[in-house]
Parts: structure tokens; sequence; C-alpha cells
């Protein structure tokens, strides 16, 4: 059965993004785009398409095509059910600096998936263009996570998967819509308000699990995968949210978080995702002194040697005391970083170690890696393995 259900599950990946993208932007561009839709996943209510992009622009374009999606317990099938529909258009006159556009759209039917296109047209026909595809109406497959926001297929994307506490799932509001409406403060409102992941967003799939399961946020090892097989084979990042105020842990790819709180989402993603050390040095974090980690380092003369490659001064190293003593060098203090003291700043961002552990990641899922795994030994002297431990 387990063998099945994987291959049922590749086969239907490989058949949904088999269609793939037929409005790659093309011709030169002149700035970026960046399109959301809420809520997230729509259900049988309206969605409303929206973008972004700054520069000097002509006008916002949205396209969507639909595909119905059918499964007999054996075969995916998906078929166009519309064509490519130009659907919007937000065209003021001549050019602007800047320009935001949304446009509200009903859908009805059940099991279908709708690829978005949106378009910033710039002055002399260049354009930039974002697609991708979400889930709408009741998402046919019981158990699987539903889609939200793909942009490539599962296994060469991170596939970040959110599991609601039961907390957010209250028993009259059995079908999760209260917090299908917060799905889009943690992908736009939160995680893609920081470069390092906004960037780098055409890498990321969100997804989120329809069941809700109640669990420790304080204790890793007690998260249990409510959808069983599916979701281990789709998630990179299993994100556990819910909605108390608690110390949170990452384990592997498991991570636990406050939906309200942003800077607890990137502190364990930068744990679960990027396998980053705290950089603080407190009593009640997990971490021991590390040598060539990515962000901490075991000696000043370690530290010293990869400021250079960071292009930081190597006299910004700053041993870390007094419960561990390891070294450091990502701002410290007014200057934030999100694994260190400044965490719980409202400026807090990742330091420049952090970034390039990130971007790391990145470049080895470019090269077909995208599991997030941080305790793999691929990154030669700049990831030695570690222990499984939570962190905290
Ligand atoms: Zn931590």
């Amino acid at each position: 059965m387990r063998q099945l259900q994987i291959r049922l599950i590749l086969r239907w990946a490989g058949i949904l993004f088999f269609v793939g993208f037929a409005f790659v932007g093309a011709g030169c561009s002149t700035g970026t785009i960046l399109a959301s839709h809420e809520p997230m996943h729509p259900n049988d209510r309206p969605v409303t398409l929206k973008a972004v992009t700054t520069g000097n622009v002509d006008r916002i374009e949205f396209r969507v095509q639909r595909f119905a999606l059918e499964f007999d317990g054996l075969t995916w099938a998906e078929t166009a059910l519309t064509p490519v529909l130009y659907i919007w258009a937000c065209d003021p006159p001549g050019s602007v600096k800047s320009l935001t556009c949304s446009h509200e759209l009903a859908f009805s039917g059940d099991g279908q998936i709708v690829e978005f296109h949106a378009r910033a047209v710039y002055p002399g026909g260049g354009h930039a263009d974002e697609v991708y595809r979400f889930a709408s109406g009741d998402f046919p497959i019981e158990g699987m996570p539903v889609p939200v926001r793909m942009k490539r297929r599962p296994e060469n994307g991170i596939d970040i998967v959110f599991v609601p506490h039961t907390n957010l799932v209250p028993a009259d509001d059995p079908d999760a819509l209260t917090f299908r409406t917060h799905l889009d403060d943690i992908v736009d409102g939160t995680l893609f308000e920081y470069e390092v992941i906004r960037n780098n967003r055409a890498l990321y799939n969100f997804w989120y699990s329809p069941i809700a399961v109640d669990f420790d946020a304080e204790d890793c090892n007690s998260l249990d995968d409510p959808l069983g097989i599916e979701l281990e084979s789709i998630a990179d990042i299993s994100m556990y949210v819910h909605y108390e105020s608690k110390r949170n842990c990452a384990l592997g790819a498991k991570l636990t978080t406050e939906l309200w709180y942003d800077k607890s989402v990137i502190h364990e993603l930068g744990h679960a995702l990027a396998g980053l050390r705290d950089e603080y040095s407190v009593s009640t974090s997990t971490y021991g002194p590390r040598n060539h980690m990515p962000n901490t380092f075991g000696s000043k003369a370690e530290c010293e040697q990869e400021a250079p490659l960071l292009g930081l001064s190597p006299a910004r190293c700053q041993l870390s005391t007094p419960v561990f003593n390891f070294w450091r060098i990502d701002p410290t203090g007014a200057d934030g970083c999100m694994m260190g003291p400044s965490q719980h700043l409202s400026w807090s961002d990742f330091g420049p170690a952090c970034t390039r552990r990130f971007n790391w990641r990145y470049s080895q899922c470019l090269q077909g890696d995208c599991i997030a795994s941080p305790d793999d030994t691929d990154g030669g002297a700049e990831m030695p393995k570690e222990e499984n431990e939570p962190r905290l």
C-alpha cells in the first residue's frame, strides 16, 4: 500500500506539472512582479488575485487557466477545463512608478487546479511574469496535503506543508475555513517579507494539511503526521502551526511555530531548512559549540578565516558566552540577526553567514537535491554531520 500510494502521488505530481507553464516570461524585462492570491485555498469562495510591481511600468495583466482532476482510485487524470483566459488588466494612463493590481474571481466545482499568471508590462514591451498553481474547490484526494502555491514539480522544489494545531480548527469549523484564511498571512505576510525567501520563492511549493493535529509545540518528538505517508512523501519541511505563545522546536525537517509571530516562523525555518545554529548562548539552547557550522565557529581563528569570504571584517568575530563558548560573526545588537540575541527585535533578519547557508541550500535544490537536510554531509567542510537533536 505504501508503495502504491507513493506511486500514485508521483504519478499525480507528474501529470499535474507535465502540462507545464505556457507563459514563462520572454523578452527583456525591466522589473519583477510578485503575485499572490487569497484565500490560498479558495474552495467554493471567491478568490482575490493580486500582484505588485515597481519600476517604470505600463500595466499588469492577469490570466488564468483551469484544470480538472479526476481520480478513480488508481490513476489521476488532468483535463484542461478552459483555455488560457485573459481576465483582467490594471492599466493606468501612461506609465507609473509602481503598480498594485487585484481582481476578485469566483470559481465553481471541486477538484480543480488554477494556474495563475500575472504579467507586468513595461514601456517598450518588456515584461516580467510570475506563474503558479493552486487548488480550487474541494481537493479530491483524501489525506493528501492541498497545494496552495505550486511553482515546481514537488521533486524539484522545496515543499513546505503547513499542519494546523487543533486549536486553529475549532469544532464548529471542521473544514478549517478559519485556518485557510490565514495561510496567506504565513506565506505572503511572513515568509515573503524576508528577502532570502521572497527572492528565491520560485523554488518553493506550499501545501497545507486539511487535517488538524493536537501536538505539543515544545516537544518535537511528539509531532505526529496527520496524513500518514502522503505528508511524508510531499513535505521537505512540515511546519506545525499553533496559536499559543510557546517555546518552539525544530527537529530534522519538522518544526513548530506560532501562526502569528514571524520571528518564530523564520527562526525555526533557519534551523530546519538551512541547518543553522542558534547564535545565542543560553542554558535552554541545546546547541553546544561546533566547528565549521554554517553560522557558528569553534575558534577565533576559524571565524577570522571565514570573515573575508563573507565580506566581513575579521574584527567582527565575537565570542559567545557564558554557557557555550563559540564564535559568531553575523550582526548583533541593533543590526539584528534572526538566529541570535536580536531574533525578537522587529528588524531582525539573517546575517551574511546565515544567508550564505540559505543560498547553498538553494543551489543544492537547483542541482536536484531539494530536501531540507541539515544533517547530511553534502556540504563538505561547510556542513559536517551533526546529531539529530531538537533545536530550540
Ligand atoms: Zn533556535
